[in-house]
């Protein structure tokens, strides 16, 4: 008879060999036992293969890649549900286990018998390994040092302390952001109070204030909701409530003022990160960060940002000017996207809100597929026999023209409750191709979109129609590669400025006229995106790019600077720095209780530390590649043939520089994205 334990772990759905996750099945109660076991059994096999007399590549490395596919595979379907279906008991055990998979991969990462055993494969095999393989070995050396394996033991056991607090106080910052969004909720009874607001978004306010028992319209945090009151709602009263709520969350101003706040958290991440890079002798954060990056110095960062700030400077001072001289009076920062929409209805006469009945998500899907199924000869069909962890789930499979399978992904599209907000794609499987087996790559795109109404399908807006082909960008990265080791597979492995890429450049995709015919179908008459209306459409791309340009180039200094300039004596400074990069860059005002940093997730608690100037960067590479296109024809097989094997097939599996070089027949070029926002 088996002892209790192992029937439970043996009963455990997240250790079940499955192809995909039992969502329905996995309780917090199975998360702590599944990842103690599966820690335990990743920590003997370890002891063994770094004991290995020969080590050589079949033995020593195949199978470490094999243990990172069983943990990543394990481990996220949790990581996953915490952020989309968070609860209190979920989040507990999300949280008891992230100090044991930090230590864990601190632990793997400093092992120096694992160390010798990598550089004696380089050493006797080098020569004789394919390209792939040395660049698995390579960027684990790396990545064995920058883990601090040649640290004196006192130095590595503090670095794991370092990255282990980090790993906690990541989490806090988002668990009070997602707090101070779920808080806070705006009870109207007077209907004067949502003139100008969308029918979608009053009668889902109409619906949540009946599920509560409240006369009248609840209109809560949620970022459709968010989004459409700072846009659309005449009531200045009520787009300042929500622009207060919104950008004070988690933080010492504002409604919920001091109980969530992130203040100290981020003062003490700031503080670890330093810390940890000086461990290993990097002057700073930012430098640290670079060591895996494709850009090669502080300083390139900092004069692309700037160079980048210089061109749009003038016409964003331009743009809110004019804005200014429209509404005829001074603005603040909550009328901003208000008489920008109503200036942009005027000039080009249309409107995001006018554009949602176009936009019938099942159209929107069936014409992105399509997009992506005639540039790289892929199928794409609807499976609804897999679980998932929500009604409104769905989930596809992506197959090769001849019907052999390539991988599959999941969609999460509508903005909920416990929900974290913003739109991203996330690795569910990844791909391996090992001796010890195989797997195809899963992905999660998940979105917040608004919800279909009571008899109609969700609406988008183009903004919305952009985001979804945005993470499918990244999808498709994750999804079409053909690398066979785990840790360089899809978007593993690949450097951060340049992961931004195949999703920016998909974008691209949602603006052209052949596309947005195929992608719009009126919810009514069933009529196409008329021509005038896409040429209004399009003319609105360069509405405000300098403004645009300008607030992202605010962000990425912001970030970029907080981490290269951190002084141990003085702290974070992060007021001061967030204000001397508003003083160089910041065209419309802000109050000075703003406090968007406290929300700031993609530099507090994502993988955009010292690294949100990506989004540029990588916007120069996705323009400049779009370009190739647009001298071929966007559809052209052979140039997408080229970008598929030169670039997503290809993974982290070589250096972003040669294969963008392999793509285009030269380096980048700034000049594409100027154009391509009317800037040039
Ligand atoms: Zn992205």
């Amino acid at each position: 008879m088996r002892a209790p334990e192992d029937q439970a772990l043996m009963e455990n759905p997240l250790l079940a060999h499955q192809p995909l996750p039992p969502f329905a099945q996995i309780r917090p109660e199975h998360v702590e036992p599944a990842v103690r076991e599966l820690l335990a059994a990743g920590r003997a096999r370890i002891g063994e293969l770094a004991a290995v007399g020969e080590p050589t590549f079949a033995a020593v490395v195949e199978p470490i890649e094999e243990l990172h596919h069983r943990l990543s595979r394990t481990w996220s379907p949790v990581s996953h549900l915490n952020a989309v279906l968070n609860s209190e008991g979920l989040r507990a055990s999300y949280n008891a286990c992230l100090p044991l998979l930090s230590a864990y991969q601190t632990d793997l990462a400093q092992s120096e018998p694992l160390y010798r055993a990598y550089q004696l494969i380089v050493e006797r095999q080098g020569a004789s390994l394919g390209a792939v393989e040395r660049r698995v070995v390579e960027q684990a050396l790396r990545d064995f040092r920058l883990a601090g394996v040649g640290l004196d033991d006192e130095r590595k056991r503090r670095f794991k302390t370092v990255m282990l607090e980090l790993t906690q106080l990541q989490a806090k910052f988002e668990e009070n952001v997602l707090d101070a969004t779920n808080a806070w909720s705006r009870h109207v009874t007077d209907e004067n109070e949502l003139r100008g607001l969308n029918e979608a978004i009053v009668s889902q306010a109409q619906r949540r204030a009946k599920e509560r028992g409240l006369t009248g319209w609840l209109l809560t945090l949620d970022q459709p909701t968010y989004v459409s009151v700072v846009t659309d709602a005449e009531s200045e009263p009520l787009r300042r409530a929500f622009y207060e709520a919104w950008t004070t969350r988690a933080s010492d101003c504002g409604p919920s003022t001091g109980r969530w706040d992130n203040t100290p958290v981020m003062e003490n991440i700031l503080r670890l990160r330093h810390e940890a890079a000086r461990l290993l002798e990097f002057p700073n954060y930012a430098e640290y960060a670079l060591a895996t990056r494709m850009a090669r110095s502080v300083d390139e960062v900092l004069e692309f940002l700037e160079e980048l700030a210089q061109s749009a400077r003038a016409a964003a001072r331009k743009e809110f000017d004019e804005l200014e001289a429209f509404a005829g009076r001074k603005l603040s920062a909550w009328d901003v996207g208000f008489y920008a929409e109503q200036l942009q209805r005027s000039r080009y006469s249309i409107s995001q809100e006018e554009l949602r009945p176009y936009f019938p998500l099942p159209r929107v899907l069936a014409g992105l597929f399509e997009v992506a199924e005639r540039l790289f000869d892929v199928r794409i069909r609807e499976h609804d026999d897999v679980p998932r962890w929500h009604h409104d789930v769905r989930f596809f499979e992506i197959e090769s023209a001849s019907g052999a399978p390539i991988g599959s992904f999941y969609l999460d599209a509508y903005a909920r409750p416990n929900k974290r907000s913003g739109a991203w794609m996330d690795e569910c499987v990844g791909r391996k191709q090992l001796a010890s087996g195989e797997a195809l790559p899963v992905a999660y795109l998940v979105c917040n979109f608004l919800p279909p109404g009571e008899n109609r399908p969700a609406l988008l807006t183009h903004d919305d129609v952009l985001t979804l082909f945005h993470e499918f960008g990244h999808g498709l990265h994750h999804l079409l590669t053909r690398v066979n080791y785990p840790s360089l597979a899809g978007i593993n492995g690949v450097a951060w400025d340049a992961v931004e890429l195949p999703s920016q450049f998909l974008e691209n995709y949602a603006w052209h006229p052949d596309v947005l015919r195929r992608i719009s179908s009126h919810i009514g008459t069933g009529a196409t995106l008329p021509e005038a209306m896409q040429a209004q459409l399009m003319a609105t791309r360069s509405f405000h790019a300098g403004l645009q340009m300008m607030r992202q180039l605010e962000f990425a200094l912001f970030d970029f600077k907080l981490h290269a300039g951190y002084d141990p004596e003085r702290g974070a400074r992060v007021a001061e720095v967030l204000g001397g990069v508003r003083h160089e860059v910041a065209v419309v005002p802000v109050p000075e209780w703003n406090r968007f940093a406290n929300s700031f997730g993609h530099i507090f608690a994502g993988g955009y530390a010292a690294g949100y100037y990506s989004y540029k960067w990588a916007e120069v590479l996705a323009a400049d590649a779009f370009a190739a296109f647009e001298e071929s024809g966007v559809f052209d097989r052979g140039t997408a043939c080229r970008f598929l094997e030169s670039i997503l097939v290809r993974g982290g599996s070589r250096d972003p520089l040669d294969a963008f070089i392999e793509f285009r027949g030269r380096r980048p070029d700034v000049r594409a994205l100027l154009k391509q926002h009317g800037i040039a």
